[in-house]
């Protein structure tokens, strides 16, 4: 033991691990814990990866590491090696990696353990509810039926016996944060009142081993499997629960695939295990944590995403840390949260682009470490989709994943009826095809509602002169800035930039006109067409927070809004029972891109769009404008539906040799001048000599949006045979690139399984 010396992966860009000899007279850390360090001048505080008999370096010179923070690990080592494994993969440093599994104040030493704050009914609060008060306050009463639902609920039964009292259980404030948005201040009056209290409670940690205590009963109202989702069901269970498998579960929109989630998540709860589910970034709505947090009553549960502060993520990640949430909800980095007992993992709209990293040094697709993390685990892993994307489909064409196929909507709803518009043949106002208006009329005067997408956000996306031919750019993008006429500004969608909005042309007085649309002039014109129709709209400039997202969707769920207009986010996952049109305003743009994945894309958009149309008893109708009706990618949609376009883009893909036919990486950099971009890019290549056998080098290609933000972006493509001839040759010449002094002149990094090419 006297020669034990600790490998400690430490926050840095170097790729390395440093040594450190253990701490006098204290124990050794084990794999996973974090330890504060001397590092240079600093001390900083790191994590143990490993422990090895003999360093390459002297080891009376090797520094001891200071002390450890935690007495217990804070990765546990099947969540360390799904990190080494990452940070292998996609080639970046172990410590940077590490870094990004853990929330900022655990990066900064934050304790493992918290008291956690619970609020509980009072007897008198009790009475109160009971007695059908408060009457005027709802949200104050929905805190009180909350809490009961929680102190009363099945958990009570087991856990009371053992606390003795009800007063140190209650409902954590984090559960009623991630549920009840603004419940504080109706706790706070009921505070006030005597009804409710706040109290503390200490964490505490369930041993990974044992099972949780307390077995979730049966929920109260569940539907009875469809035959498909029983067939579904039967066949992931008749698997062992602890051996690896990949599902697709591909349903379209409405089909229940979310049941079958609720179903197999009872399950793992029931077989004391933990469950995690992952979805996209916007598709994170109160409604699903809701449908969630509803069937599972008495289950901890926790919910990570972007938009938590410090406190409240680190408070949601400790309590999966401890094992005392069962069930953790998350967007992409929930991927690294620490479940002791895992069980399952549920991946949601596995095709959404939100899972990849698409920015910073670690580009991860937490789509893919799903299947990396269950495969170290043995245990199951579902990707659901209505579309999944070609490579989950490819795999299960090949076996590596088994598909099951949910053919039909659930609540006997029939498909929608897809039709075409040719907008050539059309006149068209405003974006708006005369048979798109009359049908828009013809849903709103038989009660139905009405979803308008289109994929720009803005009044219009272009300003321009009626004589000179001046159109308003960007100062700091090879991009035109877009036009917020409510506002009366312009504004640059690439770098932020926002100015004045010009009323004559800077270069020679005439007048100026807007070119195009976006969501806010096709309310605006829909408002014009149809008065006294209450319209909402959905973009990221009306929704910049979820509870603003809730509260859109809820006018729309309400039935108050009769018209819903907006961007992708109408697309993702919510349930407008009473929509019965869709229509889409541009679907071209996808129709003719350089990128690889632009058809996919747009069909996947489609096909989601068509999927909020219908969800109720009534059968949906879905109008595409189009000015390419004949184009093969729309045709094979609407003649054989996404099963039809994605057997013939792979197809294309196979032919072509792209993904997932091929392996690809991508260097990109970015610099304030063109030059300096090139030059390392250049020489990145040229280091990089005569590639080997099955492995292209492209470019250097300036993006398609070369200057963003007075920057140029350009990128060198690798586009490899297979896995193995792109790793090897990345192990080898990552490092060079790194030591090239051209390097140190731009911003670069290395994008593994790139999911957009510019
Ligand atoms: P998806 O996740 O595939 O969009 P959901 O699970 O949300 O589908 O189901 C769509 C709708 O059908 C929901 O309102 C859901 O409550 C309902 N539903 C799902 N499964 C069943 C079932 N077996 N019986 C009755 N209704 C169901
Ligand atoms: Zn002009
Ligand atoms: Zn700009």
């Amino acid at each position: 033991m006297e020669s034990m010396i600790l490998e400690v992966a430490i926050d840095t860009p170097l790729r390395q691990v440093f040594d450190y000899r253990p701490a006098d007279g204290e124990g050794v850390p084990v794999p996973g814990t974090r330890v504060l360090v001397p590092f240079g001048r600093r001390q900083v505080i790191g994590i143990v990866v490993s422990h090895k008999e003999r360093s390459e370096h002297s080891e009376d010179r090797l520094k001891r590491i200071l002390r450890a923070i935690d007495p217990q690990p804070t990765l546990d080592a099947p969540l360390l090696k799904l990190l080494r494994w990452a940070a292998d993969y996609y080639h970046h440093p172990l410590g940077e990696a590490l870094a990004t599994a853990l929330p900022k104040l655990a990066r900064e030493g934050a304790a493992l353990l918290a008291a956690v704050e619970v609020w509980h009914l009072t007897d008198a609060g009790r009475a109160a509810l009971a007695a059908g008060e408060p009457r005027r306050a709802p949200r104050q009463r929905a805190v009180l039926e909350a809490l009961q639902h929680r102190t009363e609920g099945p958990e009570r039964a087991g856990t009371t016996a053992v606390l003795g009292t009800e007063a140190v259980l209650g409902t954590e404030a984090a559960l009623l944060d991630d549920t009840l948005p603004g419940w504080r201040d109706a706790a706070r009056a009921l505070r006030d009142r005597g009804w409710v209290e706040r109290g503390t409670r200490g964490a505490t940690r369930a041993s990974p081993a044992a099972p949780a205590t307390a077995v979730p009963p049966a929920p109260p109202r569940r539907p009875a499997p469809t035959a498909a989702q029983q067939a579904a069901l039967e066949a992931i269970c008749a698997r062992d629960r602890d051996s690896y498998h990949a599902w697709l579960l591909h349903g379209v929109t409405g089909s229940g695939k979310t049941e079958v989630y609720l179903r197999l998540t009872e399950d793992a709860l029931a077989a004391g295990r933990s469950v995690l589910v992952l979805v996209p970034e916007i598709g994170l709505t109160p409604q699903l944590v809701g449908r969630f947090a509803a069937r599972f009553a008495g289950v901890p549960l926790a919910v990570l995403h972007s938009g938590l502060t410090d406190g409240a993520r680190l408070a949601a990640w400790r309590r999966a840390h401890s094992g005392e949430a069962r069930l953790v909800i998350g967007t992409r980095s929930a991927i690294f949260a620490p479940l002791p007992a895992l069980g399952l993992i549920l991946v949601d709209e596995e095709h959404d682009a939100s899972f990849k990293q698409q920015e910073g040094g670690f580009r991860y697709s937490a789509r893919d470490l799903a299947l990396v993390r269950a495969q170290g685990l043995g245990i199951p892993v579902v990707l659901g989709s209505a579309t999944p994307s070609l490579e989950t489909l490819h795999n299960a064409a090949t076996g590596r994943m088994t598909r099951l196929t949910l053919p039909e909507r659930a609540a006997a709803a029939r498909p929608p009826l897809l039709r075409l518009i040719d907008l050539r043949a059309e006149r068209v106002h405003a974006g708006l095809a005369t048979t798109s208006v009359t049908a828009i009329e013809r849903h709103l005067a038989a009660d139905g509602q009405v979803l308008v997408y289109i994929n720009r956000r803005g009044y219009a996306p272009t300003l321009a002169c009626t004589a000179c031919g001046w159109v308003a750019p960007c100062a700091s993008c090879d991009a035109r800035m877009t036009v917020y006429r409510n506002a009366s500004r312009l504004r640059c969608h690439h770098c932020g930039a926002d100015r004045e909005l010009p009323r004559q042309c800077p270069t020679c007085g005439y007048a100026v006109k807007t070119v195009g649309q976006g969501t806010e002039r096709v309310e605006e014109t829909l408002a014009e067409s149809f008065p006294g129709v209450a319209i909402a709209r959905l973009d990221r400039d009306v929704v910049r927070r979820s509870d603003q997202l809730e509260a859109v969707l809820e006018r729309v769920a309400g039935g108050e809004a009769r018209i819903l207009v907006g961007t992708q986010m109408v697309t993702k996952g919510h349930d407008f029972p009473a929509v019965t049109l869709a229509v889409v305003l541009n679907a071209d743009q996808g129709l003719f891109s350089t990128d690889f994945r632009a058809a996919e894309r747009l069909a996947q958009t489609l096909v989601q769009v068509a999927g909020r149309s219908g969800r109720g008893a009534q059968a949906g109708e879905v109008l595409i404008q189009t000015e390419h009706p004949e184009h093969p990618l729309l045709r094979s949609l609407l003649d054989g539906g996404y099963d039809a376009f994605a057997a013939r883009a792979l197809e294309e893909r196979r032919e072509a040799a792209w993904p997932p036919f091929a392996r690809l990486a991508a260097l990109r950099a970015s610099a304030p001048s063109a030059e300096t971009t090139l030059s390392f890019l250049d020489a990145a290549r040229r280091i990089a000599g005569r590639p080997p056998q099955g492995l292209r080098l492209l470019g250097p290609a300036p993006a398609a949006l070369a200057r963003r933000a007075d920057r140029h972006h350009a990128q060198l493509l690798l586009d490899a045979a297979d896995r193995t001839v792109l790793h090897r040759f990345l192990d080898h010449w990552l490092p060079l690139v790194e030591t090239l002094p051209e390097a140190r002149r731009v911003r670069w990094a290395l994008d593994v399984d790139p999911l957009e090419l510019f």
